[in-house]
């Protein structure tokens, strides 16, 4: 068996992925015409659709990446739009053998169209409930915070949508524009997320200038996992106290590249924090944004990085174990792994 039929059977887990980056742009062009949304884009061909919906170059900047999620935004304004891109989601992901993951959205996003946070959630349960039925999957949602909103702002969605925990929803996470907001704003919202019983991360380190804002708010609200969080690197001390704490950071290669993080997919330091002991996983952050699937990025991590395929099988065992997934979860998904690999020499 190859190396890349290995990475594309072998039941895999993720756990840095966004709905609105994951929505296939033919499945778009029918949702438009659900959505509310001006007649220049129900009218547009999906060849046109896909040049403003999927990045096929390097970006100067994170803030250039995230102009790919409006028509993601318009789009999922409406329950069904919302339902069923979360189905398709698993969908998406079945085929690509990923067993489990963490799907993270960011409710005031959905709002604009007047849906209530309410309708949001039953919406993405809903289909999170379809999705995982037809296609034989586990996920588990993780609510995004927004770093343009304030603290007490993203509280007041928190307090919203808190009674969804215990019902798929499992964890706080915080994301947006890094050169105009500092994560830092965002401590007293992942705290209280904190005391109502959520696992939180936080995005942080798409810009290189942010090793301060990571290292610092790392300490004033200890994560249980960070997303990206690759420039790390730059302070040992720091890589030493996610080993300590057990801090993974959910790191996505190719949407890092895509945001010009780095120039070279050789340059994401995946190795050398392996090799340190930090924990980390490796993600897609964004499927068809990104145009990347799971297997596909193991695969250039393999071809670039020079971990090896043990390697790479040993970080999707500890993606599992810092996963926010329950035991039971974990001891299903465990055993698929294990049935996958038992008798094959790798
Ligand atoms: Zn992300």
């Amino acid at each position: 068996m190859s190396k890349l039929s290995v990475l594309k059977e072998l039941p895999k887990v993720e756990l840095h992925l966004h709905l609105d980056g994951c929505i296939d742009v033919h499945s778009a062009h029918g949702m438009l015409q659900e959505a509310n949304v001006p007649r220049k884009y129900r009218n547009m061909p999906v060849s046109e659709l896909k040049k403003i919906m999927v990045v096929d170059k390097s970006l100067k900047s994170q803030k250039e990446l995230l102009e790919y999620f409006r028509i993601p935004t318009m789009i999922l304004q409406t329950g069904n739009n919302l339902k069923r891109a979360y189905y398709e989601l698993c969908k998406i992901k079945k085929d690509d053998n990923v067993c489990y993951c963490e799907v993270r959205f960011a409710p005031q996003l959905h709002t604009l169209g007047g849906l209530t946070f309410d309708e949001i959630m039953l919406s993405v349960l809903e289909g999170k409930r379809q999705g995982e039925r037809d296609f034989g999957i586990l996920t588990n949602i993780i609510i995004v915070g927004l770093k343009d909103r304030t603290s007490n702002e993203n509280i007041e969605m928190l307090e919203e949508i808190k009674k969804y925990k215990d019902f798929g929803v499992i964890a706080v996470d915080c994301a947006g524009v890094e050169e105009d907001f500092s994560i830092m704003e965002q401590q007293k919202f992942l705290l209280r997320a904190r005391e109502r019983g959520f696992k939180i991360t936080f995005h942080c380190g798409e810009v290189k200038e942010s090793l301060d804002d990571l290292i610092n708010m790392t300490q004033a609200v200890t994560p249980d996992r960070i997303a990206h969080g690759s420039i790390a690197i730059g302070s040992l001390d720091f890589c030493k106290e996610l080993i300590k704490k057990n801090i993974m950071l959910d790191i996505c290669p190719t949407s890092n590249l895509q945001a010009g993080l780095y120039q070279k997919y050789s340059e994401v330091p995946l190795k050398s924090l392996y090799d340190m002991g930090v924990p980390i996983s490796i993600n897609t952050d964004d499927t068809v944004l990104s145009d990347i699937s799971l297997s596909e990025e193991l695969n250039l991590v393999l071809q670039n990085s020079n971990l090896t395929l043990k390697e790479l099988i040993d970080m999707n065992f500890k993606a599992l174990e810092h996963s926010f997934a329950d035991d039971k979860t974990k001891e299903v998904i465990l055993n698929k792994i294990n049935i996958f690999l038992k008798g094959k020499l790798i």
